[in-house]
């Protein structure tokens, strides 16, 4: 029996990059030929756009793979990248953030502002006794000084380790402990759907627990009452009051700069180690490219928190040390109305927006008429990260946000890859709705079989990386071992298989038939029908294409006939009628639908109309958590679950559906 994918759903609609944009593009088409040729000399190039201290001895040392070092025996300072060199020269007066309030309230940050601010925060920090390699628990709501602690981390060489706000007692306070963290920098709380929603009380929760916090540095943000105990400090009387010149000084190349944990879609969250010369060359470098970024005229905006890795890459590092002038947003959505995104991106004529696919679906399902009412065409570049984006979903933001000529990148990578990996270039790539097309220069990934022989085109199976990079993750905190087994035990020379390390991403992809690629979602949730795997992007993406669905989820449940079988929970879209027959009518409508876009074989043996999804905090559909309810189990972990109510409703809607 292969281990393969089948390769179901074929797509042949493809947009060129416009011209202008393509004449005028920061990355051409000779870098990945620069970069096939001396993939080291290729990062070398980008890692000369930053500011060193110290010039590195080697560009890589991997003699004891899979630990890599980046730029040996390089210095730099992290934040003097993102911060003091911009105003050395001259553009102090640029706005860095242009940030907005969940209420309505904002503030406008210059370089100069931020560099003070970072200045006062690592002067604050070193007088609590922060060291370099110490490390510091960040959590916090989305406001401007998530950043400037960081900032502040980076620049004393203290570690940070951010967790998403709105976690729980017990998330927070394991990953404290995990890190063995000296301090938590938090605020009294944030504003969320409209109301003040408190931090406070849960890191006081947290802190009972984790001896090793000796301070707890608080924000004001809502002004709500906080309990207030002897280790905690409120930010404006320690930090605003600090002196506010503070001397950069570099650190290693490979001095740990942050662990985060990745999200925890399959299961219990892993601490990711990234290092500094390195993950720096390549944030940079991406955002850079993959956004063709003219920082003197570009508004970009990343709606992720800075909980995720991507608020980690492509709010703070890589904008920042690009000299970008960006929308930070605290709030959600929908708060006050459905048009908020479309509102600001009208409001500060947001040129470049990279957001989630769970985001676009949400938008359709909303519907159309509510981007139409806003002045968009400041757009000039989409992006998407965090699962396949659905080719439906796709061809939605490109017709209703861009104004169908902007260039869509969809960009995989990983909190474990530290940045973008494989992309298209929007002066380069002709782009297929729902392909994330192919690795970006100086990147080498591939498709391969359960053998690790490299699949020919229109071949389907394991997403794989051939070669270390820059911005590659260091190890686990704290585990070698599990970082070995995770990532490099699964093919080539940690499977005891060659000479050559390869490192296993835990993805399903194919090539089509040009050879782009295309990403088919976890291997964990492959589904095996009657003897074909079968991935459940393309069952999704099929439900998706039918013009009553806003969202699909699909997981394979045990069948005494075919081995498993295709079970899919759908969300409709908000004007469809789903009650009593013409909710059956629908379901079967899908059935046969699924059945003619991919073949009989992934007709699902059931569909569910559903409310919600299960989501992880950072949006991404929890398949396993749907395939528990599926087999009649019970749930596993859910402590990364966003609302846990919408399992009560899905089990329950499962159970009358039986
Ligand atoms: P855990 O590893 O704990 O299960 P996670 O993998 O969800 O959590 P992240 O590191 O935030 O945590 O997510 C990376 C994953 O997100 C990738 O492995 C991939 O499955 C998915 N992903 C990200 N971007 C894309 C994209 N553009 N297309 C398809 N999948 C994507
Ligand atoms: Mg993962």
């Amino acid at each position: 029996m292969s281990e393969t994918l089948e390769n179901l759903y074929s797509e042949t609609r493809q947009f060129p990059p416009p011209a202008d944009l393509a004449a005028n593009a920061n990355v051409k088409a000779e870098a990945y030929d620069e970069a096939d040729e001396n993939r080291q000399w290729f990062w070398e190039q980008q890692a000369k756009r930053l500011s060193w201290a110290k010039p590195w001895e080697q560009v890589l040392d991997w003699s004891n793979p899979p630990f890599a070092k980046w730029f040996v025996g390089g210095e730099l300072n992290i934040a003097y990248n993102c911060v003091d060199r911009h105003v050395e020269a001259g553009h102090g007066d640029k706005v860095a953030i242009h940030w907005e309030g969940e209420p309505g309230d904002t503030r406008s940050i210059t370089y100069a502002d931020l560099l003070k601010s970072v200045s006062q925060a690592a002067n604050t920090l070193t007088e609590l006794g922060i060291t370099a390699g110490d490390r510091v628990a960040i959590y916090l709501p989305m406001i401007p000084e998530a950043a400037v602690a960081m900032l502040a981390c980076a620049r004393i060489g203290a570690t940070h380790s951010v967790v998403f706000g709105g976690f729980s007692v017990d998330a927070l306070s394991t990953r404290i402990q995990d890190a063995d963290a000296k301090l938590v920098i938090t605020a009294d709380g944030g504003y969320r759907r409209g109301k003040p929603s408190a931090l406070k009380p849960t890191v006081d929760d947290a802190v009972a627990q984790c001896p090793s916090i000796e301070h707890v540095l608080v924000v004001r943000r809502t002004g709500e009452d906080v309990a207030w105990g002897e280790k905690d400090l409120w930010w404006h009387e320690t930090v605003e009051q600090a002196n506010d010149k503070h001397e950069p000084q570099a650190f290693d190349s490979e001095h740990p700069l942050f662990i985060l944990y990745t999200s925890g879609t399959t299961g219990k969250p892993k601490g990711i180690l990234h290092t500094t010369g390195g993950y720096l060359t390549q944030t940079s470098y991406t955002h850079n490219a993959v956004f063709d970024l003219k920082p003197e005229s570009d508004v970009y905006w990343c709606t992720a928190d800075i909980g995720w890795v991507t608020g980690h890459s492509y709010i703070v590092y890589g904008p920042l040390s690009n000299g970008a002038t960006q929308v930070m947003y605290e709030g959600t959505p929908d708060t006050p109305n459905r048009g908020r995104f479309w509102e600001i991106v009208d409001k500060y004529k947001v040129t470049i927006l990279y957001t989630a696919p769970t985001l676009i679906r949400t938008m359709m399902k909303w519907g159309d008429d509510i981007p139409a009412k806003y002045d968009l065409s400041s757009l000039r570049v989409l992006g998407s990260v965090g699962e396949p984006i659905n080719p439906e979903a796709w061809m939605w933001y490109r017709a209703n946000v861009g104004h169908d000529n902007c260039p869509i990148v969809d960009t995989w990578w990983q909190t474990e890859t530290g940045s973008m990996m494989i992309s298209p270039l929007p002066g380069v790539t002709s782009t297929k709705p729902g392909s994330a097309m192919t690795a970006l220069p100086g990147i080498s990934a591939d498709v391969v079989d359960d053998e690790a022989r490299s699949v020919p085109n229109g071949g389907g199976g394991f997403l794989v990386l051939r070669e270390p990079w820059p911005s590659m993750l260091r190890t686990i905190w704290g585990d070698d071992q599990r970082f070995i087994d995770t990532y490099w035990s699964r093919f080539g020379k940690g499977a005891g298989v060659g000479e050559d390390w390869i490192y296993f991403a835990g993805d399903g992809a194919k090539k089509d038939d040009d050879g782009a690629l295309w990403l088919l979602g976890r291997v964990d949730d492959v589904m095996l029908i009657s003897g074909h795997n079968i991935s459940t992007t393309e069952v999704e993406s099929a439900l998706v294409s039918h013009p009553s669905v806003a969202e699909a989820a699909v997981v394979g449940a045990t069948d005494p006939t075919t081995g498993q079988a295709i079970v899919a929970f759908t969300i409709p879209r908000g004007n469809v009628d789903t009650s009593g027959e013409a909710g059956e009518k629908l379901i079967q409508e899908l059935r046969l639908h699924v059945a003619k876009k991919l073949g009989p074989i992934a007709k699902p043996r059931q569909i569910m109309l559903v409310a919600e999804l299960p989501k992880t905090r950072s949006g991404k559909i929890m398949r396993r958590l749907l395939k528990d309810v599926a087999e009649n189990r019970s749930l596993g972990d859910v402590t990364t679950l966003q609302d846990s109510t919408v399992m009560d409703l899905i089990s329950s809607g499962m159970t009358s559906a039986k």
